[in-house]
């Protein structure tokens, strides 16, 4: 068998690694160093870049350069190059191609299989457009798993006992939190929450604005109107921040910054962390919530795993010290423990590993549309998988052959407020009464986290189905937002959602009244009928008011007469049975 290797394809950078004798190794880019820029660009000749080379000439050619692609998996966006038009996945392909390259060079053998890490937030069609990128790039993928899972594999806690870990994922521009219980082998994301505005470049960009202020006093300029001394502003600033996680005091330096003078600073690390605190303070909120989702507390967290470059900040470390009252776990580089994960989650599949099963969760709850527009879930939020939901389903007209199944995301109670994934329908579905035919609908979600769903009509044992690879992207960003919104209108939602129920109600419950009718013609008198028909116009009536406290008084009223006239006809029924009865009795 070839070797397998474990990805982190991150958004600027990306990772990889491999098992050794049994033993994670990250393999060195050709290039230099082990992170391999997640940078594509295209150059005169038609020749493309990818890696280094490409970042390294990103400012002469920004157009003809793609970077942070990773923000756009999933999405229908499209890149013009030239002419050109390549896709998110293409894209991606070419660094996973570039990455497999590199492997390859390094082991001394072909690689086809792979472990890919996406972020935990990743909805559907982002991982389903991970795969595909993969794909561009020949490589096979034993398994999509998510970041924060690979971190705690590399940290080797699936051999301890059950507990909760806490990973704290803070990069380039985004902050990502999950929090993950595991033991006796099985891991279950439990939350996710993050900030996707979030990350090193805010830190680098207070002493960005701290240098030209200071620079401003002095000599009356601002030096962040040039583009070019912004670019060297910028890049000094990184430097001085990663210095200031080693040392408590940093010089920055950058000659010739205008007309000739120098810019030339001294910054502490207090003053960088007085200067920061507004950011630290924005990883606080996101933590908070994905303990509220995961039901737990900062004391029942075990274990905090620091993943991403900006966590070695000494500011950041303090403070999940402080919120979670416990050392974090940094010992492994926050830069490639993902990757080491990764590779690990590799070696499982291969059997190099044993013992470990990986358990994942549904972000966002999954459903379909029904009747009135209500979306109706049929595989709840966090929900571990893989998993397998289904529900019986019925028409809402007479005569009805054919389904619409529309395919949602979210956590609002009606469609509308929730985001479409796909449609499909069901026909051929044999003449019958509303609410007769039964369809079973069914969501399956594989260990890779890619949707199918499935409507199957009972009678006639017809069945399609569609996989959910729509380019639809949701972001962890989206994905809270959309969590707040269905927060802050739940209450909202639940009265639109009675409304309308009450409707359906009002409704079906004319559709029945009519049915009593047609059915015992003759045996209601004028009276009854008359009754019936006047109770279900007021109902008619108040439906087309809208009011739902008027709906359901008339519609109570129709119940009770529809309950009345229904015992009076079984009561006639009887006494007709026991005459017919009694009349035989007499013949004989
Ligand atoms: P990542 O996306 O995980 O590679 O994170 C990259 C971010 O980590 C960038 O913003 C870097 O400036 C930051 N970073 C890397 N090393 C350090 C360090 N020693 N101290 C502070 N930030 C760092």
């Amino acid at each position: 068998m070839s070797t397998a290797i474990g990805i982190d394809l991150g958004t600027t950078f990306s990772v990889v690694a491999y098992l050794e004798n049994g033993k994670a190794r990250v393999i060195p880019s050709s290039e230099g160093g082990n992170l391999i820029p997640s940078v594509v660009a295209f150059i005169d000749g038609g020749f493309q870049l990818t890696g280094k080379l490409a970042r390294a000439q990103a400012a002469a050619n920004p157009i003809r350069t793609i970077a942070s692609i990773k923000r756009w998996m999933g999405s229908d966006k499209k890149i013009e190059i030239e002419g050109k038009t390549y896709t998110p996945q293409e894209i991606s392909g070419f660094i996973l191609r570039k990455v497999k390259r590199e492997a390859e060079a390094y082991i001394g053998e072909k690689v086809e299989k792979a472990v890919i890490t996406v972020p935990a937030y990743f909805n559907d069609n982002q991982r389903q457009a991970t795969m595909d990128a993969a794909i561009f790039a020949r490589l096979d993928v034993m398994r999509i798993i998510n970041e924060p899972t690979a971190a705690s594999l590399a940290y080797g806690l699936h051999e301890k006992d059950l507990q909760h870990i806490l990973v704290w994922d803070l990069g380039g521009g985004t902050f990502d939190v999950s929090i993950l219980e595991l033991g006796q082998g099985v891991f279950e994301v439990k939350a996710v929450n993050g900030d996707t505005h979030l990350g090193g470049d805010d830190w680098d960009q207070k002493i960005m604005d701290y240098a030209a202020e200071e620079y401003v006093k002095i000599h009356k300029i601002d030096i962040r109107e040039d583009r070019i001394a912004l670019q060297r502003l910028k890049e000094a600033s990184e430097r001085a921040k990663r210095e200031l996680s080693q040392k408590p005091l940093t010089n920055i330096r950058i000659p010739f910054i205008d007309q000739g003078r120098d810019l030339e600073i001294s910054l502490t690390r207090e003053k960088f962390e007085e200067l920061s605190c507004d950011l630290l303070e924005k990883m606080v909120t996101p933590s908070k919530q994905a303990l509220k989702d995961a039901n737990l507390t900062a004391k029942n967290i075990d274990r905090v795993i620091l993943v991403g470059g900006s966590t070695r900040m000494p500011a950041v470390q303090q403070l999940a010290r402080e919120l979670f009252e416990m050392e974090p776990y940094k010992d492994i580089n926050p830069d490639e423990v993902v990757a080491v994960g990764a590779a690990i989650q590799a070696g499982v599949l291969t059997g190099e590993v044993n013992h470990i099963t990986l358990v994942d969760i549904t972000p966002l709850s999954l459903g379909i549309e029904t009747m009135g527009g209500i979306f109706t879930r049929i595989i709840g939020r966090n929900t571990p998988v893989p998993t397998t939901c289904g529900q019986i389903f019925t028409t809402a007209q007479d005569n009805q052959t054919q389904v619409d199944i529309y395919i949602l995301q979210g956590e609002r109670a009606l469609a509308a407020d929730n985001v479409s994934l796909g449609k499909f329908n069901l026909d051929n579905i044999p003449i019958a009464r509303r609410g007769e035919p039964q369809i079973e609908v069914a969501f399956h979600i594989d260990a890779n986290g890619i949707l199918q769903v499935s409507a199957f009509d009972l009678h006639t044992e017809n069945q399609k189905s569609i996989n959910i690879n729509s380019s639809k992207r949701l972001s962890r960003g989206q994905i809270n937002k959309m969590l707040e919104e269905a927060e802050r209108y739940a209450a909202d939602d639940e009265k639109r959602k009675e409304h309308i129920q009450i409707g359906i109600c009002a409704e079906g419950m004319i559709a029945s009244a009519q049915v009593v009718m047609e059915e015992n013609l003759e045996i209601l008198d004028k009276f009854q009928i008359d009754e019936i028909e006047k109770a279900i116009l007021k109902v008619k009536a108040a439906l087309a008011q809208g009011k739902s406290e008027e709906m359901k008084l008339e519609m109570d009223e129709l119940r009770k007469i529809i309950e009345i006239v229904c015992s009076e006809i079984r009561d006639k029924k009887e006494k007709r049975k026991k005459m017919a009865h009694s009349k035989i009795g007499v013949l004989k």
